[in-house]
């Protein structure tokens, strides 16, 4: 059990907050080329993570990471990420399954 607060909008606000403070927008912490960068970082760490076999504790520090910076992100880009979310979300629900080589995939399969 844990005190943390797992509404959207609060998580939001302290990613907000946190590019407030190291003022992100008038320093180019903002800027897309930069944050593809920082998130392909977080990814290889991810990767590292599964390939050298860490602990569950590290994955979860390195998922945290790559989704603190979507979420900022999104809010460099002025994107309403939790609308954006559930649109995607209805989209994929309605999609096709199918295993390729052993692994699930949905996928609109446009071919
Ligand atoms: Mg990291």
């Amino acid at each position: 059990m844990n005190n943390y607060n797992d509404s959207y909008q609060t998580m939001l606000q302290a990613v907000r907050s946190f590019h407030k403070k190291y003022r992100f927008k008038e320093t180019d912490g903002e800027e897309m080329t930069y944050r593809i960068a920082l998130m392909t970082e977080e990814l290889e760490e991810i990767s590292a993570c599964v390939t050298k076999g860490k602990a569950k504790e590290a994955l979860g520090e390195e998922i945290a990471d790559l989704f603190i910076l979507v979420i900022g992100t999104a809010l460099s880009q002025d994107i309403d990420l939790k609308a954006a979310f559930w649109s995607k979300m209805q989209q994929l629900e309605s999609r096709q399954s199918r295993m390729i080589e052993g692994r699930i995939r949905v996928s609109e399969f446009r071919e």
